[in-house]
């Protein structure tokens, strides 16, 4: 089987299976508790925020672990308006996650000020248009890279937009593949996920800017500095820990690898497949997206593609999501101008440091004999 759908999960790297299991068998304390066990416990918790935040260029007090990107996401939202009531109005982008999205939405329906931004055709904001919204009761919400397409927005362009607003950005699928500071984004808030990092799944983080009176969603003990109750999950933690250090240490060498990769593909699809368009632009982007879609749709089967690829061999997925049954198009290609059924029959190849070029070959014939038998 091929794996191409790195942008849902990865595949565990060992070395990070490995640093975890301890914290599973003989070192399980509560990183609460004041014994040896918990001390022990809270050691490898709080070495795992120092690490991680210095790959940020944070301070160790300005990350919290959690669940993952969906409860980062949340949590920022929701805490902003909510629980530290710092803003009265949201803004985001319509090709923003669904942890963004439906949030937001239910956010809207408490009577909240929430703005959508639209997107060109490839998938960029209008800046511009945002300047309108500079406030210190708003917050701004911009993904880093699209989960989709790949794109990367122009955080720094916004930063200097909107300088009074607060700043959030999910950075799940930036995160270890392309530099993130927060310093030299200007952000004030950041989410993160381990499991797109060939870390484990259940485990992220959220960056909050320091002097931010920033208070807990999640409520119960006074974990994290009271700003996220539960439990830390230590082997998650050191998990992410190890995964981040590791995508860090090679993310030049990772990036060339998958450039050059998605780079083949993209000529190769061309040249193989009449009418494909290429959703992912080749400068501001993810090295390891790939992300297609054909201009006759309408002649093709969208919900189909992906069903044959897998029985052929090849895991891919696109952003379709499916609602009872059938599938809907993918949001952020509508948000991009494309047709319902354009929408509908894309393709989202995602690498990681594991896939070689024969892979990415096999993929492109696969799909170009597919397109070719529909049409
Ligand atoms: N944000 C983006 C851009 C994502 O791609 C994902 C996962 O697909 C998430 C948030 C959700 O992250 P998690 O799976 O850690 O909850």
């Amino acid at each position: 089987m091929i794996y191409l759908d790195n942008s849902a999960t990865t595949q565990i790297d060992e070395h990070v299976l490995e640093a975890m299991l301890s914290w599973l068998r003989e070192d399980f304390g509560n990183a609460s508790s004041t014994h040896k066990y918990g001390r022990k416990a809270r050691v490898a918790v709080e070495s795992a925020r120092e690490e991680i935040a210095s790959l940020i260029n944070a301070h160790p007090a300005e990350v919290i672990f959690t669940s993952g990107g969906t409860e980062s996401n949340n949590t920022v939202l929701k805490s902003c308006v909510f629980e530290s009531a710092l803003v009265d109005s949201i803004v985001t982008s319509a090709t923003e996650h669904h942890a963004i999205l439906y949030p937001t939405e239910e956010i809207q329906r408490t009577g909240v000020r929430t703005t959508i931004l639209g997107v060109n055709q490839q998938g960029h904001i209008s800046v511009d248009e945002l300047e309108q919204y500079d406030s210190k009761r708003t917050l701004v919400s911009i993904m880093h890279a699209n989960n989709e397409t790949g794109i990367v927005h122009r955080l720094r362009e916004i930063r200097n937009t909107v300088p009074d607003a607060y700043l959030h950005t999910d950075a799940v699928q930036s995160f270890g593949k392309i530099p993130f500071d927060v310093a030299e984004l200007g952000v004030d808030f950041a989410t993160f996920s381990a499991h797109k990092i060939h870390g484990p799944k259940g485990v992220g983080a959220l960056f909050i800017k320091k002097g931010i009176d920033f208070k807990a969603h999640q409520q119960g003990g006074g974990q994290e500095r009271n700003r996220r109750a539960g439990t830390e999950a230590v082997a998650l933690i050191v998990g992410f820990q190890t995964a981040a250090r590791i995508a860090h240490a090679s993310m030049q060498h990772v990036a060339e690898h998958t450039r050059a990769l998605t780079t083949s593909m993209r000529q190769q699809l061309i040249n193989s497949i009449p009418n494909i368009r290429i959703n992912t632009p080749e400068v501001e982007s993810l090295p390891n997206i790939l992300n297609v879609s054909f201009a006759d749709a309408d002649q093709i089967d969208g919900d189909a593609i992906l069903q044959i690829m897998d029985m052929k061999g090849i895991a891919c997925s696109n952003g379709s999501a499916c609602v009872s049954g059938t599938m809907q198009p993918s949001h952020v290609l509508s948000a991009m101008g494309r047709a319902d059924a354009e929408a509908k029959a894309a393709v989202r190849f995602s690498l990681s440091k594991y896939t070689t070029l024969a892979e990415v070959t096999t993929a492109v014939t696969t799909l170009a004999e597919i397109i070719d038998q529909m049409r």
